[in-house]
C-alpha cells in the first residue's frame, strides 16, 4: 500500500491535485471536507453538528472526524493506497491515523506540504467562493479565521512527520500541470526507495 497526505492550507490546492493524483496511482481519495460537506447535504445528525463548526471556520471535534476516517479505511480494504486531503488537522489527528494505519499493518508512506503565500490564498478562496456555493469561502473573514486555525492547530502537524522524517515541501505557486509534475516526481521518488 502507498499512503500519502497532501498537506497544506485552505486554498493550496489540495482538492485539485488531489483529482489528478488519483487517476495516475489509483490512489483513493480520502476528503474530510468532502466527506463532511455529504454529511451536510444529507442532513444527516453528523452534517448538521459539524455545520457549526464549519461555517464559523472551526474544526470539527477531532473524535468525529477520526471515527470517518476509520470508516472508511474499514470500507475500502481492497485500495492500493489512500490519499488524505485536509486530514490529519490537528496531531491528535495524526496520531490517531497513525494507529488506525498500524493496525492494517500498514503506514504514510509521504507527506506532501504545498506552500503558497496568503495573499494568493485569500484571492483564490474568494474566487472559488463566487462559483462553489461553499458558504465558508465567501466571508473574508471566516477564510482569515481558517488561516489562523491552520497556524494553530494544523501547522504543528508537519512537526509530527517532519520527526518521522516523511515530509517534504512542494511549491504550490505556478500552473496545476507545473505543480502536478513536482508531486509526481517526490512520488516516484519515494516509490523507487520503497521497492
Ligand atoms: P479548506 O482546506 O479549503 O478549508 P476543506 O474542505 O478541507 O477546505 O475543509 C472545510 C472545513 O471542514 C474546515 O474549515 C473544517 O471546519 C472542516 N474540516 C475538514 N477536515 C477537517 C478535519 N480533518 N478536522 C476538523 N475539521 C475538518
Amino acid at each position: 500500500m502507498f499512503n500519502l497526505i497532501l498537506f497544506g492550507p485552505p486554498g493550496s490546492g489540495k482538492g485539485t491535485q488531489s483529482d489528478k493524483l488519483v487517476e495516475k496511482y489509483g490512489l483513493l481519495h480520502l476528503s474530510t471536507g468532502n466527506l463532511l460537506r455529504g454529511e451536510i447535504a444529507c442532513e444527516t445528525t453528523l452534517g448538521n453538528e459539524a455545520k457549526n463548526f464549519m461555517d464559523k471556520g472551526q474544526l470539527v471535534p477531532d473524535s468525529v472526524v477520526i471515527g470517518i476516517i476509520g470508516n472508511c479505511l474499514d470500507q475500502h480494504k481492497e485500495a492500493k493506497g489512500f490519499l488524505f486531503d485536509g486530514f490529519p488537522r490537528t496531531v491528535a489527528q495524526a496520531v490517531a491515523l497513525d494507529k488506525l494505519l498500524e493496525l492494517r499493518n500498514t503506514s504514510i508512506a509521504l507527506v506532501l506540504a504545498l506552500e503558497v503565500g496568503e495573499e494568493e490564498l485569500v484571492n483564490r478562496l474568494v474566487n472559488r467562493g463566487k462559483t462553489s456555493g461553499r458558504s465558508d469561502d465567501t466571508d473574508e473573514a471566516v477564510i482569515r479565521k481558517r488561516f489562523a486555525v491552520y497556524e494553530n492547530e494544523t501547522a504543528p502537524v508537519a512537526g509530527h512527520y517532519q520527526k518521522a522524517h516523511k515530509f517534504q515541501s512542494i511549491k504550490g505557486e505556478g500552473t496545476v500541470d507545473g505543480i502536478f509534475e513536482l508531486i509526481s516526481e517526490a512520488i516516484d521518488k519515494r516509490i523507487e526507495q520503497k521497492v
